[in-house]
């Protein structure tokens, strides 16, 4: 029964995770210099974290500069009111290092799925403040933790990569609370936004097709 319930929200889930992709593909064509398409801002209405204070880096090592697909309330699965509403995704080759963006314990490693499959390989680091930063479409068995790890801010987490059904390889990363009773990806959680402090200004979290370079970590 339990088992039931939750192959059905995985299947819910990958679904949501192919509109993303879908809605990705469809947002890269128009980029063509029309000047109409207009990316969203953040989320309307919300206060954003002061970046500068963030106690958030980037997801992956100083000096690498990764674009942004969707972003915050950017559509699709990243919808305003959708638990994802403050993910990001990163756009990255499949083999991509990805790392602590905070200080933390693994809670949470699934590495089985393959690539462009359906099981979504997640690692998710809870860090000191109870957020439960998520890194999403790892590639096969690219986990570098385990659950229980202690992790400093920078250590490897994995590589990225495409499963869960992801139609381009991405990282998507986000920051969501945790319900400790139910199994992870059988219950709704709900995302908050998020702010780094090792890059350009990002008043309104990262922005989607802009590209941001980790910078040193003071
Ligand atoms: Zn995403």
């Amino acid at each position: 029964m339990l088992k039931k319930t939750n192959h059905t929200l995985i299947i819910l889930s990958l679904f949501f995770t192919t509109l993303t992709c879908s809605e990705k593909d469809r947002f890269n064509n128009n980029t063509g210099g029309g000047g109409e398409q207009s990316f969203a801002n953040g989320c309307e209405g919300i206060e954003y974290p002061d970046w500068e204070l963030s106690p958030h880096k980037l997801p992956y090592p100083v000096g690498k500069s990764y674009k942004i697909g969707l972003s915050n309330c950017s559509g699709a699965e990243h919808s305003e009111g959708e638990p994802d509403q403050y993910a990001i995704d990163f756009i990255m080759d499949i083999g991509t290092l990805v790392t602590a963006s905070r200080k933390g314990i693994i809670v949470y490693v699934e590495e089985s799925g393959l690539d462009f499959e359906s099981r979504n390989n997640v690692v998710v680091l809870r860090d000191e403040d109870l957020y439960f930063l998520q890194y999403q479409h790892l590639t096969y068995n690219g986990a570098l933790v385990e659950e229980g790890q202690i992790v400093d801010i920078g250590d490897p987490i994995g590589y990225s990569g495409a499963s869960g059904n992801a139609r381009y390889p991405h990282l998507h990363f986000v920051g969501t609370d945790w319900d400790y009773t139910k199994p992870y990806g059988s219950y709704e959680y709900t995302s908050f936004p998020m702010t780094f402090s090792n890059t350009t200004p990002n008043p309104n979290s990262l922005i989607q097709n802009k590209t941001y370079e980790a910078l040193p970590i003071n």
